[in-house]
């Protein structure tokens, strides 16, 4: 009993620390499955000693204590957390509490979407104020970097108050590409998309969270008069232009809903944002009222969480890959361990930094978890667990490919091979150039690669077009058959009539993913012109800095490189773009100038947009000004156009020009 009661104060210490990493600091330190179990073991506890009740507990709670920086705003009525499940004996329980009162009615089940909570309020029909859960009663007012979220919309065809509850999340492409741009600026990386998002709601500087590629999902209405059900709410909510999840489902039985769980559990690794669970809530209003709240969850709907997306291993050893330029990545070697249906067996530990800042030594304990559902990973490592045997990685000075010595660039985390006839990088760069966004060679994935740079088959991107004439020594090696053979060809043949941007991203060069490849060869048109651009014309394409002008610049002076486009061009490669000629915006490289005010964007909305088709926006109308684009109560500068001759365009016409 006093054991019992000593394990409850403990739990309570423990869970806090926990909550205030997770939700002030953005920084859990252990897995939610873990965290989940303790918050059980607590709930269980308390239970069996009411004696112990305290208000203030974390089970009693919501969220935690609001950041200051942030205006603290009230919320119209609590906003909650839910109750758990982790099995569908407890949900068929807890659905059956509920049935065998009012008999079977209808349950609402939707994704339990991993982001964070957030309400949103307008007032005759225009996006007013975003506020974070908090604590519950009280969260922060997050409204101008919610403002920058896209398809949430700033105005409703709907002119009384109206409040909506959701989600914002990161995508999963957004995290993946956040945590690698913060990787190579050396900067400490999210734990996961949810933390992520948090994080880059709470930014002061709006521009930080625009840059995020934030979403939101929306899942709940309170004091809705314009339905009688959960459901039709959220039915109405789209309507009114909120993104609102089509997978939402209406089931009466307790088996539907498990088997409905059980498909969507199936099919949610390959969805674009991470969900930890499905909610399901009774649909009816008149009978969640009825049903009510505790002060930390509604009684009327629950959380099925999934099973944990993090496992425990151990590091067996540590090794260096090397990639295509150079750039060596330490891996640990794991006893295999199955998470979200696969074994793991290794994981990437990023960079030497990486190491140290988390400790991780050989022989550890640790925490894995697949990145935003793709690259496993190392969380981090259980210190505990330690006994004498664990011993700290040293980063090798010599490259364990070719013995080269290894850099590591001011400034940079990474460590890098410079041999450039390192066998590893060579090899990797013709394990890119055949890759599916690159040229698309099916059958020259990297084991075959290494297969026949080992054998002195292929030992440059250019030797893939003399494979064909090797037909017998190919043959010659082991279980390669001739079928094998022949879709290889046929493969490496067809990569002749790619389009100039997979040519431009399989060349490899630094900085250039697929995206700014496209962008070089809409420009460009073809090899020859790329080749000759000056730093100056390329630095000037939108989306090209400075940094991606010098390398594709340096890229082409190199003579290595020179030969070999030149021997690529002589096998018959394809050195034209053969995608659709850019579309020019009638803003392209005009002078815009905003006035009045708005209806239908903000300002900031209105700026980033003409920016993006390429337009300039200023503040002040002279001869040079293209378009004055006016809203209401429009004065002097829509004047001062009128009286030069710009282009006046009001703001339906300015929109109408976009769609066209
Ligand atoms: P929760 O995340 O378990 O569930 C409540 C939340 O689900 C709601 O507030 C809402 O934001 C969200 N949600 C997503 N889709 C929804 C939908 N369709 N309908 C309704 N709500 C939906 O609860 P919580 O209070 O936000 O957080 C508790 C959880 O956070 C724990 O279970 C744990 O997993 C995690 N946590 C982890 C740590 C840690 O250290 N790892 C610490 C604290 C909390």
């Amino acid at each position: 009993m006093e054991k019992e009661l000593a394990r409850i104060k403990e739990l309570r210490e423990l869970l806090k620390r926990y909550s205030y990493e997770y939700y002030t600091l953005d920084k859990p330190t252990i897995p939610d499955s873990e965290y989940d179990a303790l918050f059980r073991e607590l709930e269980d506890l308390e239970a069996k000693h009411p004696e112990a009740y305290d208000e203030n507990s974390i089970t009693q709670r919501v969220g935690y204590e609001v950041l200051s920086e942030f205006k603290k705003v009230r919320h119209s009525r609590p906003m909650l957390s839910l109750g758990d499940v982790f099995s569908y004996e407890e949900l068929k329980a807890w659905l059956k509490k509920i049935t065998d009162v009012y008999g079977a009615i209808d349950f609402c089940v939707e994704y339990k979407i991993d982001g964070l909570a957030m309400n949103l309020f307008y007032e005759d029909g225009h996006f007013k104020q975003a506020t974070t859960r908090g604590n519950g009663i009280e969260g922060e007012d997050v409204t101008s970097n919610v403002r920058t979220i896209r398809s949430i919309p700033k105005v409703i065809p709907y002119k009384a108050p109206y409040e909506i509850r959701g989600e914002i999340y990161m995508p999963k492409k957004s995290f993946i590409e956040l945590n690698a741009k913060r990787l190579a600026n050396n900067e400490e990386m999210f734990a996961n998309p949810r933390n992520a998002a948090a994080g880059s709601i709470r930014q002061l500087d709006s521009r930080i969270a625009a840059s995020r590629g934030l979403e939101g999902m929306w899942y709940y209405v309170p004091d809705d008069i314009n339905a009688q059900s959960h459901y039709d709410s959220l039915l109405y909510a789209k309507k009114l232009g909120f993104v609102v999840n089509d997978e939402n489902r209406l089931f009466k039985d307790a088996q539907e809903i498990c088997d409905y769980i059980e498909e969507v559990a199936k099919i949610r690794h390959d969805l674009p944002y991470d969900i930890d669970g499905m909610v399901i809530k009774v649909n009816r209003y008149d009978i969640q009222e009825d049903l009510g709240f505790t002060s930390r969850v509604p009684k009327w709907a629950i959380a099925y969480k999934f099973p944990p997306e993090e496992a425990t291993s151990v590091i067996e050893d540590i090794f260096i890959t090397v990639g295509r330029t150079g750039k060596c990545t330490p891996n640990a070697k794991l006893k295999s361990v199955k998470l979200q249906g696969s074994t793991i067996s290794y994981a990437t530990l990023h960079n030497e930094d990486m190491i140290k800042q988390k400790d991780i030594r050989i022989g550890d304990t640790v925490i894995i978890r697949k990145a935003g559902d793709i690259i496993p990973e190392v969380v981090r490592s259980v210190k505990e667990k330690r006994d004498t045997s664990q011993v700290p990685f040293i980063f090798p000075d010599k490259c364990p490919v070719c013995g080269g010595k290894l850099y590591r660039l001011e400034g940079e985390a990474a460590h890098y091979c410079i041999n450039s006839d390192c066998p590893a990088k060579v090899a990797q760069s013709i394990v890119h150039y055949a890759s599916r966004n690159a040229m698309n060679i099916d059958g020259l994935g990297e084991r075959k690669v290494e297969v026949f740079y080992e054998k002195g088959l292929l030992r440059s991107i250019e030797d893939i077009y003399t494979l064909a004439s090797k037909r017998d020594l190919i043959l010659s090696i082991d279980k390669f058959g001739e079928k094998s053979f022949e879709n290889l060809i046929a493969a490496i043949e067809n990569s002749k009539n790619n389009s100039l941007e997979n040519l431009i991203f399989g060349l490899g060069i630094r900085q250039i993913g697929e995206k700014a490849a496209k962008i070089l060869a809409q420009k460009f048109e073809t090899m020859e012109a790329l080749r000759k651009a000056s730093i100056e014309e390329l630095e000037a394409i939108r989306d090209i800095g400075a940094i991606t002008a010098i390398s594709v610049h340096d890229f082409f002076l190199d003579e290595h490189n020179k030969a070999l486009i030149d021997n690529l061009a002589l096998f018959g490669v394809n050195m034209k773009y053969l995608g659709a000629k850019i579309k020019v915006s009638p803003f392209n490289d005009k002078t815009v100038v905003l006035t009045g005010s708005l209806e239908l964007y903000t300002r900031n909305e209105a700026t980033k947009l003409l920016e993006s088709l390429g337009a300039k926006v200023t503040s002040s109308v002279s001869k040079k000004t293209d378009f004055v684009i006016y809203g209401a109560n429009a004065g002097s500068k829509y004047d001062k156009a009128l009286s030069l001759g710009v282009k006046v365009l009001s703001e339906a016409e300015f929109k109408k020009m976009m769609e066209e």
